[in-house]
């Protein structure tokens, strides 16, 4: 019984049995026992996936009636609800449940409103059933979304690289919809429906073979068994044969299984069936199929199916090119797009720049890791920056490897299967979790920054292809990083003193003022070298430079150390007690007295004397606090140099 009848028996039943009850002339059993027959067909229906959205409808219409009819929520048949909805929830959409469930629960309720039999507790398990059953199969229909979502992701990738598909979406097989079919397969779809009709099929149908797989691509049908969208198996069967030979088969009594010929799912009889291989440059890349249910296809027929299957080849043949060609351009779209992120914003932070570029390389190659190091030639090894899976910092050799080789050569290498053979990836006993690899230089010309490299866990990942897309990203990603390097070498340049390598006074200042923006208590030592004039007259101005560099190597670390001046230097510490600045103070104090430094004819003694002023004791703003360390220091010369003062007091420190 096809479904269409049994719905419309079902739908008869309901109105008959609705019409028999509001006359009560239909005894209870009658109900219960088609009740029981309809369930069991929808659930026989639905296990074969025939429920449409109409269907859903119907049934929950149909169900609904039965109940109110024999007493609403006090019938014995409420619980048919419960029976209808994993049925539903099982079959439908996630949409498509809530709403017939939500609208079964407002009519139950509205209606024992209306017949004033509020009888809670059936109302109750009825929502309660509605909720729990669509969590279940919401649950289930996610998983099911997801495992659709992680094949085509699978079969993305290797259709990036393979022969053009067919995306099983655009197939339509459908008779009415063929004037509003969008896709570039409509030449193929008319001609299909032509033969068709030119030789009169019962199912008329066109395979597209991709490896060892026939997809079925277009087709019409008359039958109700008919599966449109099928992948057949070429291991066996009937179309090995016609693979192999190249031949068309005519069968004019078909004995055969017809389930054997991949797009019935039950047995049906057929007649006569004509098989033709769809040859394009000498392969067979698809079968055309067609059969008869009754009357056998002629000699005649034949030959006239043999040229048809030829216009097939090319319609075939301008489709996959057209596939292919969309493919590649959708390809080049996404390089470009990673390209403008990489610039967009004009990023300087070489480490987000890298971190970012690793996402773009794994999103366009599609690839397990990614890994960016930099190049020391001079030194002939390399530094992990940003990888997917190797620990940052790691060092390496140029000697040990690919990548190494990569670095000197200037170009890209491609291993198909790095399990063949002992190769090493960039490091001496590190072995790689994965099959392929691809590494390309990131230069420009002569000046190499870095090797970037991709690998992934399947054989044979990587082609001139992918190539091609590796080295363009890898050129931008060199002008990134190299804006990035330029700008943080021009920003130290900005920021420092030549001679000493402190911060110069421009940062001095700017940094101050954060820091007291900060409300943060700071010391801040003033400094300036005893009679520095003379060491300049006695050992000349070069080796004054000296012992400036000196001071600045001394301090460098200690705090933010700036050159304030000529030979005045500041160090600001911040978050520091006054006790512990006066201590850091008395340190620089007598380190310089007890140093000294080599000039070529001897070497100079010299002293300091130091202003200290703490922050927000002894002044509320920078102007102020300078002013004051700079008044301390003016003292500790005017009381005779080699000392420190305190701006609190304005006295000398002496140790306890
Ligand atoms: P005091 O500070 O103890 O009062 O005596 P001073 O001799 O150090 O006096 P002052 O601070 O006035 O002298 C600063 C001298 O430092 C003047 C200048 O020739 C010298 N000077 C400034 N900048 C540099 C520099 O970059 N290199 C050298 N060699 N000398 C410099
Ligand atoms: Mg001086
Ligand atoms: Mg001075």
């Amino acid at each position: 019984m096809g479904i269409r009848l049994f719905f419309g028996a079902v739908i008869l039943y309901g109105l008959v049995s609705a019409a028999g009850f509001l006359m009560k002339t239909i005894p209870v059993p009658y109900v219960y026992v088609l009740a029981g027959v309809g369930a069991a067909g929808i659930i026989y229906y639905a296990a074969r996936e025939k429920i449409t959205t109409y269907h859903t409808i119907t049934i929950g219409i149909l169900v609904n009636c039965i109940v109110q009819l024999t007493g609403g929520t006090i019938s014995p048949l409420f619980s048919g609800y419960l029976l209808l909805l994993p049925v539903v929830g099982y079959k439908a959409a996630d949409v498509q449940y809530w709403t017939v469930g939500v609208a079964l629960c407002c009519l139950e309720i509205s209606s024992a409103f209306l017949n004033n039999n509020l009888n809670i507790m059936p109302l109750v398990f009825l929502v309660t059933g509605v909720i729990v059953v669509g969590v279940i199969t919401n649950r289930r229909s996610g998983y099911v979304a997801f495992i659709k979502k992680s094949l085509t992701k699978y079969e993305s990738r290797d259709k990036f690289y393979g022969p053009a598909r067919f995306d099983p979406e655009r197939i339509i097989t459908n008779q009415r919809d063929i004037d509003k079919h969008p896709a570039i397969e409509r030449p193929l779809l008319y001609f299909v429906k032509l033969l068709h009709e030119f030789f009169r099929g019962y199912s008329t149908v066109i395979f597209s073979r991709y490896h060892d797989s026939l997809t079925l691509i277009q087709g019409f049908s008359e039958s109700e068994l008919y599966r449109p969208g099928v992948v057949v198996d070429l291991s066996s069967g009937i179309y090995r044969q016609i693979i192999a030979t190249k031949k068309t088969l005519l069968i004019t009594e078909f004995v055969q299984n017809p389930v054997e010929l991949g797009y019935y799912t039950g047995e049906i009889k057929i007649a006569s069936v004509m098989i033709a291989p769809i040859v394009i440059v000498n392969e067979v890349e698809g079968i055309m199929v067609i059969d008869r249910k009754a009357g056998a296809f002629t000699e005649k027929e034949k030959v006239q199916f043999i040229e048809a299957a030829k216009t097939a080849g090319l319609l075939l043949a301008l489709l996959r090119l057209y596939e292919q060609k969309s493919d590649e351009a959708k390809y080049l779209k996404f390089i470009n797009e990673h390209i403008e992120e990489m610039h967009r914003h004009k990023e300087l932070d070489l480490e987000k720049i890298l971190r970012d570029a690793v996402r773009s390389f794994r999103a366009v190659l599609n690839c397990n890791d990614v890994t960016i190091a930099s190049v020391d030639e001079l030194n002939e090894s390399g530094e992990v920056l940003v990888s997917t899976y190797i620990n940052e910092h790691t060092r390496f050799s140029l000697d040990d490897g690919l990548v190494g080789i990569v670095a000197r050569n200037r170009n890209f290498i491609i291993k198909e299967d790095l399990s063949r053979g002992s190769v090493t990836v960039f490091k001496k006993g590190e072995t790689s979790r994965n099959l392929s690899f691809i590494g390309v230089p990131i230069h420009l010309e002569d000046e190499l920054l870095g090797v970037v490299w991709c690998e992934d866990h399947r054989r044979s990942k990587f082609n001139e292809h992918s190539a091609g897309a590796v080295k363009i990203l890898a050129s931008q990603l060199y002008f990134a990083w190299q804006r990035a390097v330029l700008h943080k070498h021009v920003k130290e340049l900005s920021e420092r003193d030549g001679l000493t390598g402190l911060y110069n006074h421009r940062f001095f200042q700017e940094t101050l003022e954060t820091e007291i923006k900060r409300k943060r208590e700071l010391v801040l030592i003033m400094f300036d070298i005893d009679h520095f004039k003379k060491i300049n007259d006695q050992y000349g101005h070069q080796s004054g430079d000296r012992v400036l560099a000196f001071i600045g190597n001394l301090v460098l670390n200690t705090g933010i150390a700036a050159r304030y001046g000529g030979e005045e230097f500041v160090v600001i510490l911040p978050r520091c007690s006054l006790k512990k600045g006066i201590d850091q103070a008395v340190r620089i104090k007598d380190h310089i007295l007890k140093s000294d430094v080599k000039i070529n004819h001897g070497r100079i003694k010299f002293t300091v004397s130091i202003g200290v002023a703490y922050y927000p004791g002894d002044a509320q703003t920078r102007e102020e606090l300078i002013e004051k360390a700079d008044r301390a220091l003016y003292t500790a010369k005017k009381e005779g140099r080699n000392k420190i003062i305190l701006a609190k007091t304005m006295g000398e420190y002496h140790k306890q």
